[in-house]
């Protein structure tokens, strides 16, 4: 059955979208239409940052306990949603059911609930000389979100501007809406002040430039693509509008001749083929010691043939489809530029056995890549790693630096400071020793073209607040 959703999330009610423009919602594992929302436009906009508007004074001026009070309950609702958000992200991404629960779900709580702490505790005011410092709510917030980790997107922006005092418009992917819904339906429970808190679904070129462009918007946060993020900016450059941006990334994971090669492979590929590799932290390039290679090259192939592909819902399933036709034509074409350029395929490839419905592309390895070929430079976000021999430290330094983006990255050593020399000298705004655990407080963020500013922890809030010198 396709459900089908007309209405918007404005001002506190369900209200029926201006636009009579729908959009579909497809099943990547089916390829069947599940849901058609509305194709919300520039009056729609313009109605959710007119209510986000009107509510910044109140919100802005609620009691911290108050505005934590409201995120709690936030909480409270969507943890009673959990088993349908799970099952809808699972349908919409295609992600399976075996890490969708914990990433998908799991980890969006559990940033909420760091922000529910947070909301609580505001930033005191500082005394330096004769002023007085303030943190103040920055003003009306535009969110646009993508596709692959949407609840856990929203929520990275979401939760520190409500708790920083921003009323929030959150435009999230077309092609992932329906967590969106069910998100609102838990904000409508929870009870926030009416603007507070707004949604207004449609395409990007359409509702995300309208938002990005807005003049009310005060702060523009945005997670996707370098490209868009790059349009991004010069549409909130002209009215001067603060801007975060979580972008693309190419990270590489160092792998030094005295690691424990067996778990930095799986870790590594585990790392690239999470959620079929749409992952914007993806360890798609292995950077390897020559004198390891071709045994990091062999378990690598063993480890990516062994993952079983197919029905996201199957429990057995640890690779699902991609989002769309379009992202598995794209990432197939990168797959054949690789081996055109001299890559060598070692696992998957474009004649590997796929489910016979669905978007899928095969868990696929390709060895000797060169550092300046297009598989070594290129975002692929699908389930592609490449693999690259490396000399010595300083030549794995180097390689690991040789990219436009600089979002994450690993590195992999018996002896810890030697990979933190290494890691220091990565220039990402991420970088996970041995397989250091995600840790959801931790400023999470990119250097070079992977974006601007920091989510999480007190990082994230401080996207949301400005800061006032009162002198006396
Ligand atoms: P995308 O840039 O195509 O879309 C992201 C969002 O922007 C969507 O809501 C889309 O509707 C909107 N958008 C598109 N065009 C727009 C425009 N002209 N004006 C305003 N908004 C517009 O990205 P995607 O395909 O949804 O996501 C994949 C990309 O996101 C990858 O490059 C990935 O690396 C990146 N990403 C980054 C992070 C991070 O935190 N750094 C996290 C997840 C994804």
């Amino acid at each position: 059955m396709v459900d089908e959703r007309t209405d918007l999330y404005l001002a506190g009610s369900w209200v029926t979208a201006a636009t009579r423009e729908r959009l579909p919602v497809h099943d990547p594992n089916s390829e069947e239409l599940i849901a058609t929302v509305p194709g919300g436009t520039a009056a729609d906009v313009d109605r959710a940052v007119a209510a986000a508007r009107a509510a910044f004074d109140g919100w802005a001026d609620t009691a911290p306990q108050t505005r934590a009070a409201c995120l709690r309950r936030l909480h409270t609702a969507l943890t009673a949603r959990t088993e349908e958000i799970t099952h809808t992200v699972v349908r919409e991404v295609g992600t399976p059911l075996r890490i969708a629960a914990r990433v998908q779900v799991g980890l969006p709580l559990t940033v909420l609930a760091g922000y529910v702490e947070l909301a609580a505790q505001p930033p005191r005011p500082e005394t330096v000389g004769n002023s007085l410092v303030l943190r103040e709510p920055a003003g009306v917030v535009g969110a646009i979100t993508p596709w692959n980790y949407p609840l856990h997107q929203m929520m990275a922006k979401l939760a520190p501007a409500l708790a920083a005092g921003c009323p929030v418009v959150l435009k999230p992917s077309e092609l992932t809406p329906l967590v969106a819904y069910l998100l609102f339906e838990a904000i409508d429970e929870a009870g926030f002040p009416p603007g507070v808190v707004n949604l207004v679904t449609g395409t990007g070129p359409e509702a995300g430039a309208a938002l990005a462009a807005h003049p009310d918007v005060d702060v523009v946060s945005f997670t996707g693509s370098t490209a868009v993020g790059r349009h991004i900016c010069h549409l909130a450059a002209d009215r001067i509008a603060r801007v975060t941006l979580e972008l693309g990334g190419k990270s590489a994971n160092v792998i030094l001749p005295d690691a424990d090669l067996p778990t930095a492979v799986r870790v590594g590929v585990g790392n690239a083929l999470l959620n079929s590799g749409q992952t914007c932290t993806a360890w798609s390039r292995m950077l390897v010691h020559r004198d390891r290679y071709a045994e990091a090259v062999d378990e690598a192939a063993r480890v990516a043939d062994g993952y079983r592909t197919g029905d996201p819902f199957d429990p057995r399933t640890r690779l699902g489809p991609l989002i769309s036709a379009t992202q598995r034509d794209r990432v197939r074409r990168h797959v054949e530029r690789g081996l055109a350029d001299g890559g060598r395929l070692v696992a998957g490839g474009p004649d590997a056995p796929l489910p016979e419905r669905g978007w899928f592309v095969a868990p696929t390895v390709i060895a000797d890549v060169d550092p300046d070929a297009h598989l070594a430079q290129e975002e692929v976000f699908g389930p592609v790693l490449a693999i690259l021999p490396v000399d010595d430290d300083e030549h794995a330094v180097a390689v690991a630096n040789n990219s436009r983006y600089g979002l994450a990255g690993a590195v992999w050593s018996a002896d810890e400071e030697r990979a933190v020399r290494v890691a220091r000298r990565i220039r990402t705004g991420m970088v996970d020793i041995n397989g250091g655990a995600f840790n959801p407080l931790a400023p999470f963020g990119g250097y070079k073209q992977s974006g601007l500013g920091r989510e999480f922890g007190t990082y994230g809030l401080d996207e949301f607040l400005q800061t006032k010198a009162i002198q006396r």
